[in-house]
């Protein structure tokens, strides 16, 4: 079956590496372990958790672009 899935933690929001701007989709109670793998910056004080919004893979998109 699917069993790659179960790999997949659910992320809920990504970190931002403030050197670089990598991002790592994940949760905000498990910040990224080791180096930033873009950069090699400490991944303990140089990523930003930014939280998905409410809605952020719904495609309900209000602007309609043609
Ligand atoms: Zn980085």
């Amino acid at each position: 079956m699917n069993k790659e899935i179960l790999e997949t933690p659910i992320a809920d929001g990504e970190w931002e590496c403030d050197e670089c701007s990598h991002i790592i989709p994940g949760r905000a109670s498990k910040p990224p372990k080791g180096p930033c793998p873009d950069c090699g910056e400490p991944a303990d004080n140089s990523f930003t958790f930014f939280a998905y919004d409410a809605g952020w893979d719904g495609g309900d998109s209000e602007d309609s672009e043609e």
